[in-house]
């Protein structure tokens, strides 16, 4: 452990996905820096790394040029060769975005336009179309993406983990990070297991993003919203239903994670959702768990209001499915009709750190903020798992080019 005089060479806070990504990269690069990795629960992944659909998005739906889309299209690649190589499974079940009518027919080909630009492979399916890939879902048109896959993140991080351990790292569990102080050429780490300096830092907190970028420079002006996001579980004799993923055609309104899909998972488990619902914790222990620290800073961020008032009809009708099976479901039969509510079960839950600025307006791009010596991801919300090794190969050149300048 750098207590003493010599400093590590990079510090990691956070063994979520990005965070060990990233720290893959490095030492990938450069086998002979010393790169830490700090986890403040006594295992890597315990939130939004374990906690979500596992689809490795193929890029159809992020705005042309932005981050998420190069680095989706370029991670998911870059991930599934990683799988192969150490062993993870990852399948090609395939997406299929369903028009359940006319009306939405054009949204269905804009996004057909916008995928397409991304540089993604999709299909125009007509009625048998749909049907051939998807004999149970009812539409009118459909599009379809061949490329879209699944596994399991929470898999995938231990292995990185893994892989950055063999390499040289250290991936230190239960050190939570409390405090970052930048002096010239170096960066102070208090952690809970001792402090410790470092020549550069990187912080992937996912959930306390703002937080650890508060600890240098002036805090952001916006904040981290934390939604939770539910699942239902499909009857397992039922599974045959889903051969891949199902989606409705994207509403827009400004909410990325909105509308209620269906995933066969890796392990053959078909889940429906994740719905959206303010969180009133970032890191409960139940769906329903309230910290009053972040209540109290979801509450008293302006963002958040302006939020609520824009989106009040969509989030009243979240939570109304959130209460209600039988409205999730409502919804599913659009596309899906043979599911009824005796078919499902309440399933896992996870919650999104999602960036918020103080118009309320949702973030969407991937944000990194960055210092002479500190670079925060501020936001990383899907697909940051599909697209972690793209992110880490970013965050790698920046580190590098930090460390360089030769202060260190
Ligand atoms: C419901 C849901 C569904 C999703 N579905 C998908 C999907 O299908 N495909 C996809 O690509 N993405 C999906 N995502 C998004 C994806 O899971 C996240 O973008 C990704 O996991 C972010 O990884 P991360 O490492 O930034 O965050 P996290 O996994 O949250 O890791 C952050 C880590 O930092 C640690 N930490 C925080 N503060 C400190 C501190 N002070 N000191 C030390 N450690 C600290 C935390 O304990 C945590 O382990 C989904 C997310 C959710 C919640």
């Amino acid at each position: 452990m750098a207590t003493g005089t010599r400093p590590a060479d990079v510090v990691i806070v956070g063994g979520g996905i990005v965070g060990l990504a990233t720290a893959h990269r490095l030492l990938e690069a450069r086998p002979d820096l010393d790169v830490q990795v700090l986890e403040a629960e006594d295992r890597v992944g315990a939130h939004q790394s374990s906690r979500n659909s596992g689809v490795l998005h193929a890029g159809l739906y992020y705005a042309p040029g932005s981050d998420k889309a190069r680095w989706a299209v370029a991670g998911k690649a870059q991930l599934e060769r990683f799988c192969a190589d150490h062993g993870v499974r990852v399948a090609r079940t395939g997406k299929v975005v369903v028009a359940t009518d006319r009306s939405e027919l054009p949204a269905l080909r804009a996004l057909t336009e916008r995928a397409r630009t991304n540089g993604v492979d999709v299909e125009e399916l007509d009625v048998d179309g749909l049907r051939r890939h998807e004999p149970h879902v009812h539409g009118v048109a459909g599009l379809r993406s061949p490329g879209t896959a699944v596994t399991d993140f929470g898999e995938v991080t231990r292995v990185l983990a893994g892989v950055v351990g063999a390499a040289g790292g250290l991936v230190r569990t239960s050190t939570r990070v409390l405090d970052l102080v930048e002096r010239p050429g170096r960066v102070r780490v208090a952690t809970t297991t001792g402090d410790l300096e470092a020549r550069a830092v990187v912080t992937c907190a996912g959930l306390q993003a703002d937080r650890l970028a508060a600890m240098t420079g002036s805090p952001p002006t916006e904040r981290i919203v934390p939604f939770r996001g539910s699942w239902l579980r499909l009857r397992p004799e039922l599974a045959h239903l889903v051969r891949g993923n199902i989606y409705p055609v994207p509403t827009g309104g400004g909410l990325p994670f909105l509308g209620v899909h269906l995933t066969r998972r890796i392990d053959g488990e078909v889940w429906i959702g994740p719905n959206a619902v303010l969180a009133g914790a970032r890191s409960g222990a139940s769906p329903w768990s309230v910290d009053r620290r972040d209540a109290a800073a979801t509450a008293r961020f302006r963002g958040t209001w302006k939020l609520a008032a824009r989106h009040l009809g969509i989030g009243v009708g979240e939570l109304w499915r959130d209460r209600y099976l039988h409205a999730t479901i409502r919804a599913v039969q659009r596309y899906v009709p043979t599911i009824g509510v005796d078919d499902v079960a309440r399933g896992p839950w996870g919650v999104r750190a999602q960036l918020v600025d103080r118009d309320g307006n949702l973030v969407d791009d991937f944000v990194v903020r960055a210092s002479d010596r500190v670079l925060h991801v501020l936001n990383a919300p899907s697909p940051a798992a599909t697209a972690s090794l793209a992110i880490g190969a970013d965050l790698r050149d920046r580190v590098l080019g930090r460390l360089g300048r030769g202060t260190g």
